[in-house]
């Protein structure tokens, strides 16, 4: 029978076309090790494989199956720089940092790319992203991006697209314009997820799957993880746990919120199609983003309804398909093979929430619908300030990133209400 995720809700594209995948074993009892991963996406499998490279005795706990989270089930995007473009973060934080977090970021794209090509996994990549303005008075915003991106930031991929390519590009006269970027792709998430895995336990992470934590003490020089197995102790740990930390520990849950995120996938469409011809993925202007490309065998994954409340929609298909109706009219009656979600951690700002929560334990999420490369560079940077540079790990530390605001009650409700408020300007 079809794997469900009990933690994220319907069966993907991905479960369906990632081929065989081994399962690890829960924890057997207490253990003792030099670092300790709460979490099995890409940010605690990446650190694993990391650490575990560089010889250090690392146990990774998850409590369901690896890459039920997020990370086995997103839209596989990419992306450049940091979640913010450059010249939003340079107005916050001065070209300085804002260009430090840029370079992070590109490196992160190569890192990816060159992880999975030495470690030999079929990342399934497809070059190109496409940004496009669901506004015509955006246009002017892209225009300049593209600019700042060519003078300031010596990034010459990104080129400004008007009315006419964007139709072209897209297979749609839905957006006014937009900016086409050759420089990054998209991937089959779940394969890195699981080739990821693979290169960890290979180097001698001990990965436990269905070992769930269920709390984390730092005392006296060791930190101490507790199960409802057995007990790690351990000189440091990672909470990798993102959007699905619950009240594992109060400081993340404060700084980092779950937001549902919902994705269909088409039968595969004729190889005559005229959507998307070139391959690029998509994203538009909307605050609640819609996200699209289509798959190696010419399906389109449509990613668009956003949920805020807890409840999970019982109809994601209905909602998909009167999106990609919106973009894609002809696709109004097509069938969709394949409907699911998961939940992306945000933090106020859309920028990465990277703390050292109690000592020796580090939290790290909160990447904002932008962690496909982020996240996995993460797990790298901190495996590189376990085993002795810190300074690249605090350029993401640095950032400030303040509580939601409402406390620990009303934190969730008042979200609730801004995120719907910014919703419904998408409309208007
Ligand atoms: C539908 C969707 C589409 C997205 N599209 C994109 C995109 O196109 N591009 C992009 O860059 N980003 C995208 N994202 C975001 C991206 O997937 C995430 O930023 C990234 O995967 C985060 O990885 P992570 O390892 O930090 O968290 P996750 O992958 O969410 O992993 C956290 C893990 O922690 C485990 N866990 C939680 N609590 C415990 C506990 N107490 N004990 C043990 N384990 C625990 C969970 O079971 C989970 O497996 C999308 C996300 C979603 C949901």
């Amino acid at each position: 029978m079809a794997y469900q995720s009990p933690i994220s809700p319907g069966y993907s594209w991905y479960e369906d076309t990632v081929g065989e995948r081994p399962a690890y074993p829960p924890l057997d009892g207490d253990r003792h090790a030099d670092v300790a991963i709460v979490g099995g996406g890409f940010t605690g499998l990446s650190a694993a494989a990391h650490l575990a490279k560089a010889g250090v005795d690392v146990v990774l706990i998850e409590a369901h199956r690896l890459g039920d989270g997020a990370s086995g089930r997103n839209g596989g995007q990419l992306g450049t720089g940091q979640r913010s473009w450059a010249e939003e973060l340079e107005a916050e934080l001065g070209f300085t940092r804002s260009k430090a977090l840029f370079d992070l970021a590109e490196e992160a794209k190569a890192h990816l790319l060159e992880f999975a090509s030495t470690n030999g996994i079929d990342l399934e990549y497809m070059p190109g992203q496409i940004s496009v303005a669901h506004k015509r008075r955006y246009l002017d915003v892209y225009r300049a991006h593209a600019d700042i991106m060519r003078e300031r930031y010596g990034y010459p991929h990104i080129t400004f697209m008007d009315a006419q390519e964007t139709a072209e590009r897209l297979g749609s006269s839905r957006y006014f314009g937009g900016v086409r970027d050759t420089g990054t792709g998209h991937i089959h998430p779940l394969k890195l997820l699981v080739g990821t895995a693979r290169v960890a336990a290979e180097a001698g992470a001990h990965l436990f799957e269905q070992t769930k934590a269920k709390g984390i003490i730092s005392a006296a020089g060791k930190v101490r993880i507790t199960t409802p197995i057995g007990t790690i102790v351990a000189d440091k740990c990672l909470i990798a746990t993102n959007a699905y930390g619950g009240k594992l520990e109060p400081t993340s849950a404060a700084h980092v919120l779950p937001i549902g995120s919902f994705i269909g996938a088409t039968i595969p469409l004729p190889p005559e199609s005229p959507i998307l011809p070139g391959g690029e993925s998509v994203d538009d202007s909307r605050f609640v983003v819609r996200y699209f490309r289509k798959s190696k065998d010419g399906r389109l994954l449509f990613g668009g309804r956003e949920v805020y409340s807890k409840n999970n929609p019982r109809e994601i298909r209905a909602q998909i398909r009167r999106q990609i109706a919106e973009v894609y009219p002809s696709l109004r009656e097509i069938e969709i093979t394949h409907a699911w979600g998961g939940f992306v951690g945000i933090t106020v700002p859309r920028q990465p929430f990277v703390r050292e929560v109690m000592p020796n334990v580090i939290a790290a999420g909160g990447y904002s619908g932008h962690g496909v490369m982020l996240s996995n560079f993460t797990g790298k940077l901190y495996a590189e300030a376990v085993v002795g540079n810190r300074d690249r790990l605090r350029l993401l530390e640095d950032l400030k990133i303040p509580p939601f605001p409402g406390g620990r009650l009303f934190r969730h409700a008042l979200t609730f209400l801004a995120l719907n408020w910014y919703a419904l300007r998408d409309r208007i």
